[in-house]
């Protein structure tokens, strides 16, 4: 066993109010610089729609993520040759296109203009180019559906949906879609690390937080074809790629990074996770439909008194020790088995997982809505859930969202008179949960104060050994930037 300590993060996508503070927030402290005005390190999108840059999730037209084809794990975007080839030119990155040519105004025009007839407007000006142009596309263009279901029935999880949930979907005056923040999911097995030629990127040892070395970096975007979420971006003006640091000044000195930090809505938990490293390429290579449960039997019991041994001879210390027992992450993900990750057939290990929506609590997929309807009858279908949280197994996604219900049930049950004791007992007993454990899952998705939602030790940068060394020396091993210092 080879204990290894993750920042790990949790979206509580029922309480996303798509709002966007969380990327304008990203946007003003990092990503509001010359070369990087179309970067959004955090994103927001309405889901089904095709996202930012377009049509991401699509890998037969990105190649990004790893794929088994002879049951040997390997990168889909590049093999060794193909990866010297792909240095002159790289068919399988995004363009300026797929995410949008980024824009200001011409605000000067509202004090400059002469007397007119007319009310002066600022026109858009191309932050590329530096001309007028014509706004075609931008980051949310299909924000709230937009208005239109052409971007909705061009989502790619559309392909899992039967004519009938299709038509569901689009049920008029019962259209459904929900938000799905983004960043990046600080992988287990980041497929941008190993796409790396340069070495420049690397995943910190005391943390898990992946970062590019700015200086290492050659600019040859192997990691923005490679990254199946498409969370590195190449800044044009350096001449280097970026992505989201998850705001590593700020966890070093105890603060929640400041997309979670900003979030009204409170649904971002941030907490450590142990998980065993020596399971990374077992984990990552197992059958689809085995993903989701052995990605979450990785992550180790920080209660387990063999756990804790074999963290103290991996380095990791107390302090972190007893922040992975208080982790919210830690619940959310393995106790209460509620959060799941996005796209998990990519094979990368996403450390940021998500609580699957629940529809409107007046639900049922028919004419005759219902208080409370089977979670296979609520307004989004269980399948697309599926698609996007456990690689098109329905079970996962069916056990969160019941106990979801349940909570929701035993809560009503608190604070109104129509639910009986008896029908709240047996959704309890029906979803895994006891009304013990109803209660924590309340307390802590609605209540929980900043300390509980953002569990962050103390991150032991003097410790971390990786500093000295030189990153690309661990190219091979998944990434990891940090030599093993023992093994239980
Ligand atoms: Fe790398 Fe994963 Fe982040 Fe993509 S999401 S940039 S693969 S760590
Ligand atoms: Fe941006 Fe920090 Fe949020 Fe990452 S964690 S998306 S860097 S604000
Ligand atoms: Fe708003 Fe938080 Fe949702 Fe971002 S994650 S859109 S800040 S509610």
């Amino acid at each position: 066993m080879d204990v290894r300590a993750q920042i790990a993060t949790v979206f509580h996508l029922d309480k996303c109010l798509g709002c966007h503070t969380c990327s304008v927030v990203c946007k003003n402290i990092w990503t509001d610089r010359k070369g990087a005005e179309y970067m959004w390190w955090n994103n927001v999108e309405t889901k089904p729609g095709t996202g930012y840059p377009i049509l991401w999730e699509d890998q037969e037209k990105y190649k990004g993520g790893w794929e088994k084809p002879n049951g040997e794990l390997r990168l889909r975007s590049q093999t060794r040759t193909s990866a010297l080839f792909n240095i002159f030119h790289n068919p399988n990155l995004p363009s300026l296109d797929d995410y949008y040519e980024p824009w200001t105004y011409d605000y000067q025009q509202l004090f400059n203009s002469g007397p007119s007839d007319d009310q002066p407007s600022a026109r858009p000006v191309s932050m590329i180019t530096g001309k007028y142009m014509d706004v075609e596309a931008g980051p949310n263009w299909d924000d709230d559906l937009a208005g239109s279901p052409v971007y909705a029935s061009a989502d790619p999880n559309w392909a899992a949906l039967s004519p009938e949930q299709r038509k569901q979907l689009f049920a008029v005056e019962r259209l459904v879609f929900f938000h799905l923040p983004r960043t990046c999911n600080h992988c287990l097995n980041p497929a941008c690390v190993a796409a790396c030629p340069s070495g420049a990127l690397h995943k910190r040892g005391e943390d898990g937080i992946v970062l590019i070395d700015q200086d290492g970096c050659r600019g040859w975007r192997h990691c923005v074809a490679a990254c199946p979420y498409k969370k590195t971006y190449f800044n044009w003006e350096a001449g280097k790629s970026e992505k989201c640091i998850l705001c590593f000044p700020r966890l070093e000195t105890g603060e929640a990074p400041a997309c979670f930090h900003s979030c009204p809505g409170r649904i971002r938990f941030v907490g450590v996770l142990l998980y065993d490293a020596d399971r990374i390429v077992e984990t990552a290579s197992v059958p689809r439909e085995q993903l989701v449960d052995q990605h979450r039997a990785m992550i180790l019991d920080p209660f387990d008194p063999a756990v804790i041994r074999a963290a103290r001879i991996s380095g990791i210390c107390a302090d972190i020790v007893a922040a992975a027992q208080r982790s919210p992450v830690f619940k959310f993900v393995k106790d209460w088995r509620l959060a799941l990750s996005l796209h998990i057939e990519f094979r990368t290990l996403p450390t940021l997982f998500y609580i699957p929506p629940l529809s409107a609590v007046v639900d049922g997929n028919d004419s005759e809505p219902e208080l409370f309807a089977d979670t296979d009858r609520f307004r989004i279908p269980l399948r697309y859930l599926a698609a996007l949280f456990a690689a098109g197994n329905e079970e996962p996604v069916r056990y969160s969202l019941r106990k979801q219900q349940a909570v929701r049930q035993f809560r009503r049950a608190a604070t109104a008179s129509d639910i009986t004791a008896a029908t709240v007992a047996s959704s309890l007993s029906a979803a895994d949960c006891t009304p013990e454990e109803a209660d924590a899952i309340y307390r802590l998705t609605v209540l929980a104060a900043v300390g509980e939602r953002f569990v962050i030790p103390p991150l032991h940068r003097e410790a971390s050994i990786e500093a000295a060394l030189e990153t690309g020396a661990a190219k091979g091993s998944l990434g990891f930037a940090h030599a093993t210092r023992g093994k239980a």
